[in-house]
């Protein structure tokens, strides 16, 4: 069964730009709940113990929508988490720097660039920055769907534009939301790591192995991601 990753930091942490209350309602109640569905919908499909990042494209491929949804969720949400540093002030620097003046500009053309998609994006989704073989983009998804199923983009870094993310701290102000998170908590050095295991270089972000369920099945022998 698949774990619900803990968090990489306190719950204060990322305060005033996400607040403890919203990180405890978004980590232990919303992802909590995408975490047990899953690993309820995937014992239902018999599809336990796989690699979530296999599990997200099957249930795509199958057309098993609730699944798809559920797990793709548990996904967005544990890379989200480690998109995310209380040092989020700093920019980036040496390849991602380079790759994001190449593809924006500068730095702070890429913000706005983020900022105007996640703000323009309708409804509910994902605002990611991704790399692919031209480069550098901006992209959003809606609702659960995400990277995994995008063939040539592979993700950098991501912001969640479910209200969830954002009411309790910005009520509808998700351009403000996503100015103070891209300028506050993103974390560049993850998106740095994320773009060198692009190039072949180490190991991208993996959602933790599932583990031995209480129903026995076995595990799966999948490496577990660096901690
Ligand atoms: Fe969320």
């Amino acid at each position: 069964m698949y774990v619900l990753p803990e968090l990489p930091y306190a719950y204060d942490a990322l305060a005033p730009v996400i607040s403890a209350q919203t990180l405890h309602a978004h980590h232990d109640k919303h992802h909590r709940t995408y975490v047990e569905k899953t690993n309820e919908l995937a014992a239902k499909a018999g599809l336990t113990g796989r690699p979530l990042e296999e599990l997200v494209r099957e249930a795509r491929r199958r057309g098993e929508t609730k699944l798809f949804n559920n797990a793709a969720q548990a996904w967005n949400h544990a890379f989200f988490w480690r998109c995310m540093t209380p040092e989020g002030d700093a920019a980036p620097d040496g390849a991602l720097a380079r790759a994001i003046d190449a593809a924006f500009g500068d730095f702070e053309a890429f913000k706005d660039a983020f900022v105007e998609e996640g703000f323009n994006h309708f409804g509910s989704g994902w605002a990611w920055l991704v790399t692919g073989s031209d480069g550098l983009k901006v992209i959003t998804t809606h609702d659960a769907d995400d990277t995994l199923v995008r063939e040539g983009s592979y993700p950098l870094l991501v912001c969640d534009l479910w209200e969830h993310a954002y009411y309790l701290d910005f009520q509808n102000d998700r351009k403000r939301f996503l100015e103070r998170w891209v300028a506050g908590v993103a974390d560049f050095r993850f998106a740095a790591a994320q773009l060198a295991a692009a190039d072949g270089k180490g190991e991208g972000f993996q959602y933790p192995a599932p583990q031995a369920g209480a129903d026995g099945r076995e595990a799966s022998e999948a490496p577990r991601p660096n901690a």
